[in-house]
């Protein structure tokens, strides 16, 4: 089995829980830029500007993390109002940004729209919703394609695409191309989104396949020459130790191959440009939870109880996600240990690993959870009172960076002002009631 080591040292992490106490999310920006180098390369056939990537930002809407990105040439794909304004607030505006929403507001519409974004439609029903909310289209529109079957081999979180919830038939995303272009769209694109970490490399082959498929069927049938594909996210990544991760080389020649097969060049007047949103891809291995061993417990089984719980990682509970666990300055000791690592929710599924063979751990041992980078933090949550926690950041040339502080009482409290209760509770929020360390 390959060894899962932590992107930063013992030393590095010891030093960073001493400075920031536990515990907190840690991005390594060296393991950010190699992926992101390593994608470029990948999509290097694609020509100038015949590439894209759109940094999926519920993934890890941190605008440290995103300027990263966007200093890589990257844009975002947003799906919420919220989301938009990050991307704005990263400087982001126009062609950067794809937004991909479904069950959307008005206003979230009319967010888009001010910012000139591409907006991904949805549903048939979405072309009148966008154009209630902002008078007209943007001069870039998308549709999103459901086509049903199995044909993209629907792997892992998302299940079939006939009973997702997501995107439109090929005849409804048809009528909706024609009906965008008959209102004078400028440009206009297919996306499609029907796996989820997929460790198989040909996936976004087989995807680009099928999209080239539906935009020749448009041509023919509609004469609207569609500008790019979307082919989104859903590239996995190697969780386990045991799992192979996935060559992006590979991943990026497929593509390459689907595009010669159809005889479609990515650049000039009749060029299809490819675009992608690879949010977990990018990010998953350039994340990891730093958390202390608070206390040991041996029962029916034995647990190491953490700092951190499952609001700040959300995954092994809601999926039952597989996260490496290394203990800190253990690495050379057998794992002949089998523990439960627990956070302090009073929720019986709160485990961050269960039945995991570790060495043998002790009270104040620090612990790296892997590959947290992407739907961590961002997934977190408030339940029993426990707040959200930091993210710092690992700079290239070893220094690091508070790029988010952990919540205080105040911000649980916040949204209570409006009661008499709640501004007490404010007051007393504010004083530094709790003091960690
Ligand atoms: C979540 C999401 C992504 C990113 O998916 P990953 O599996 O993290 O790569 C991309 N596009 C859309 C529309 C999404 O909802």
């Amino acid at each position: 089995m390959a060894e899962k080591v932590p992107f930063a040292t013992d030393e590095q992490l010891r030093d960073l829980a001493e400075r920031y106490g536990t515990p907190f999310h840690l991005y390594d920006e060296a393991t950010i830029r190699r992926r992101a180098h390593a994608l470029k390369a990948a999509f290097a056939w694609c020509g100038e500007g015949g590439f894209r990537e759109h940094f999926a930002v519920k993934a890890c809407p941190n605008p440290a993390i995103i300027g990263i990105l966007a200093d890589e040439g990257f844009g975002v794909d947003c799906a919420t109002g919220v989301e938009l304004m990050i991307a704005e607030g990263c400087g982001l505006a126009g062609g950067d940004i794809m937004f991909s929403s479904n069950e959307t507001p008005d206003a979230d519409y009319r967010a888009a729209h001010a910012l000139g974004a591409t907006t991904n439609l949805d549903d048939l029903t979405q072309v009148d919703h966008y154009l209630r909310a902002c008078g007209s289209f943007a001069g870039r529109m998308s549709v999103r394609l459901n086509p049903g079957g199995t044909i993209a081999a629907a792997t892992g979180i998302q299940g079939e695409p006939e009973s997702s919830k997501f995107g439109m038939r090929p005849d409804q995303a048809k009528e909706a191309l024609r009906r965008l272009a008959g209102s004078g769209v400028r440009e206009l694109g297919v996306h499609s989104f029907l796996s989820s970490n997929s460790l198989d490399e040909g996936y976004f082959g087989r995807l680009a396949g099928l999209l080239l498929r539906f935009a020749a069927e448009v041509e023919d049938e509609l004469g609207i020459r569609l500008g790019f594909v979307n082919l989104s996210g859903g590239v996995g990544v190697a969780y386990r130790p045991d799992q192979e991760p996935v060559d992006i080389m590979r991943v990026g020649e497929g593509v390459r191959r689907a595009f010669e097969e159809a005889g479609v060049a990515t650049t000039g007047a009749s060029g299809v440009r490819v675009a992608c949103e690879l949010g977990r891809w990018m990010l998953a291995p350039a994340g990891g939870l730093v958390t202390r061993v608070i206390g040991t417990k041996s029962t029916y089984r034995e647990f190491l109880g953490v700092d951190a719980c499952s609001s700040d990682l959300m995954r092994p509970m809601i999926y039952d996600a597989y996260h490496h666990v290394t203990v800190v300055g253990r690495r050379d000791e057998a794992a002949d240990h089998t523990y439960d690592v627990v956070g302090g929710l009073c929720e019986g599924t709160d485990k961050l690993a269960h039945d995991r063979a570790l060495p043998e751990a002790h009270e104040g041992d620090l612990l790296f959870v892997h590959d947290t980078g992407a739907h961590g933090h961002a997934m977190g949550y408030q339940y029993n009172g426990k707040l959200r926690h930091a993210e710092v950041l690992l700079r290239e040339d070893g220094t690091s960076e508070l790029i988010r502080r952990a919540e205080a009482p105040a911000d649980y409290f916040a949204t209570l002002g409006c009661t008499e209760a709640g501004r007490r509770l404010l007051g007393m929020g504010g004083a530094g009631k709790l003091v960690r360390h």
